[in-house]
């Protein structure tokens, strides 16, 4: 028997019995605010108040489309810890997208920063949007806008007391929910337990994983919305670290001020952001050397990344693997002290891999043949991961289901009970278990960190009456790790001049899409290479444009 269920609650109560001196900052749009675990705690009490009077409950899901700020903090844990489920949105998504995942998940309540109210308003009368009954602009007053019902975050909690009577919440409710990119169908909901974060925020703590401790300044700089956060705000809570949240569109400048100010010692976000950083620093005189961790993944990082934060900076990179369907990080690259004693070419092969399985975890790799690879750094096979905090079942999606998650990839290999998942990374593992990512299964295309769906962009281009045929595929890019070369097979007598085509396509495609997702060259061609089954060929093309150099066009703030 144990006394109670593992859930989230007693993270707050540790960092605010423990901790309530210890700060909280957050960068707005023109100032830093700053508080405690003590007064954090209190505001957390008053959101659970406020969600109550909102006749909000257990069982009920409050979305949030936000930034990381203290506001969004808040939602962290006011929102599960009174039984609701906190759904985290991503902002960049197309409105097409975040209109079926309101629709799919019925959100009850939804808080929004008012940048990002824009995309709401386009939406909010939709039918998707019926189950909404209340929207919290986060800031001190309502901007002007037409959602209805809105208030104010400020004025959501002003009337409530600062405690709250917590309920035994029991370890399978429902958290959190993030969804997920589908490659072809519809974005897919991923629900996190009380249990599954709480498994996850232990495992985060060992130092096999991120090893946060009370010493630390932790900045959660990974957007809130992408798996969790990477669970830095829960982690960061339950060790009693100080906290530093970026803000709005944080620019190396604000970034290195905040590292500089505040003493950062750990921080986490894709490789876009840290080559971006190492640009800023060879122009401007800024100390960074409270740093001592960078936490990057989400997208492969170069291993010149990991190296020149070294050797420049005295920044450990540890490079991360994971998903929003682990609730976040999977494996880490750290090393173990036979490794971190080797020479300085093998640490460096080592760190630039995705990493080491985390405590807490298992996997498997799985070859064509249904069996196991050796763990040789050459045998590519599927990855496969189990474990407390690894999801079991797409919210209401049996079709993505039965397609995506397995119960058993091996035989029975996999022994005894706990479903795997099937991750669709295609990857290597070498004798000491480092796993290297070498491809997926899919063709989604990966930019800096955010998914671009090329199926979605080739309906769009295909829409246009003098296309017969388009297709998109991801191509390396050494800011971006990968971005999207689409190329078009123009319909027999088309006469169109193809630098107007060209400008229609990608008109089309920011109508619908974010402009980011728009491909930064496209290229028009005789035929697009077909499989044996008639699908387009997309590996042969990205073989053939490895070394292609696209010109983004985006500028380094986008
Ligand atoms: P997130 O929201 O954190 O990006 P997703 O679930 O959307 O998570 O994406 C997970 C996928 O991202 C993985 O299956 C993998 O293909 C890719 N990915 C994550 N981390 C890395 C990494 N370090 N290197 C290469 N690809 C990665």
């Amino acid at each position: 028997m144990v006394g109670t269920d593992q859930r989230i609650r007693p993270f707050l109560w540790r960092a605010e019995r423990l901790y309530p001196d210890v700060e909280i900052v957050s960068r707005t749009d023109d100032a830093v605010h700053r508080y405690d675990y003590g007064t954090y705690g209190n505001r957390v009490a008053r959101l659970a108040n406020a969600l109550a009077a909102a006749d909000i409950g257990p069982g009920d899901r409050v979305a949030s489309l936000c930034w990381n700020h203290h506001r969004h903090f808040e939602t962290y844990f006011g929102v599960p810890c009174m039984g609701a489920q906190l759904h985290t949105i991503n902002p960049n998504l197309p409105k097409s997208h975040v209109e079926y995942i309101v629709g799919d998940a019925e959100d009850d309540l939804l808080f929004v920063d008012p940048h990002e109210r824009e995309t709401l308003e386009a939406l909010a009368d939709s039918e998707a949007f019926e189950s909404v009954q209340q929207y919290v602009v986060m800031g001190d007053e309502v901007p002007e806008t037409s959602l209805d019902p809105v208030v104010d975050y400020e004025s959501f909690l002003a009337d409530h007391e600062p405690s709250y009577d917590w309920p035994d919440v029991d370890e399978d409710q429902p958290a959190g929910m993030c969804y997920t990119s589908g490659t072809t169908g519809k974005p897919k909901g991923v629900e996190y337990t009380q249990q599954m974060i709480w498994s996850y925020t232990m495992s985060t703590l060992t130092p096999q994983m991120l090893g946060i401790t009370d010493a630390d300044v932790v900045m959660p700089l990974v957007p809130m919305f992408h798996s969790t956060g990477w669970g830095f705000s829960w982690a960061a809570t339950a060790a009693g670290a100080k906290q530093v949240y970026p803000g709005p569109s944080p620019d190396s400048a604000d970034l290195t001020r905040l590292i500089e100010e505040e003493g950062v010692t750990l921080t986490a976000g894709v490789p876009t952001i840290w080559i971006d950083l190492l640009e800023y620093l060879e122009t401007h005189d800024a100390d960074i050397s409270s740093l001592e961790q960078i936490v990057a993944g989400g997208a492969p990082v170069p291993e010149s990344l990991i190296r020149r934060l070294d050797e420049e900076h005295g920044v450990e990179v540890l490079h991360a693997w994971g998903m929003t369907e682990l609730t976040a990080i999977g494996t880490v690259a750290h090393l173990p002290p036979d490794i971190a004693a080797a020479d300085a070419e093998t640490r460096y092969t080592k760190r630039q891999k995705q990493g080491r399985i985390v405590p807490g975890l298992e996997f498997q790799v799985v070859g064509e043949d249904g069996d196991e690879v050796p763990w040789d750094d050459a045998t590519v096979g599927e990855l496969y991961v189990r474990g407390p905090s690894v999801t079991t079942e797409y919210y209401r999606c049996p079709e993505a289901n039965a397609e995506d998650l397995t119960a058993d990839p091996g035989g029975d290999r996999g022994g005894e009970g706990g479903e795997w998942l099937a991750t669709g990374d295609l990857v290597t593992v070498d004798a000491e278990g480092y796993v290297t990512l070498v491809d997926r299964d899919n063709d989604i295309i990966n930019s800096g960190g955010e998914w671009i769906s090329s199926v979605e962009l080739e309906n769009a281009m295909m829409g246009h009456d003098t296309v017969s045929e388009a297709t998109v595929v991801g191509v390396p890019h050494d800011r971006y790790q990968e971005r999207p070369l689409g190329f078009v097979v123009t319909a027999e007598g088309a006469t169109i001049d193809p630098d107007v085509l060209r400008e229609e396509l990608r008109e089309r495609i920011r109508a619908d899409y974010p402009k980011w997702w728009t491909p930064d060259e496209i290229r028009f061609v005789d035929e697009i290479p077909r499989t044996a089954t008639g699908k387009f060929d997309k590996i042969t093309l990205r073989d053939a444009y490895r070394d292609h150099d696209v010109e983004t066009n985006l500028e380094p703030e986008e």
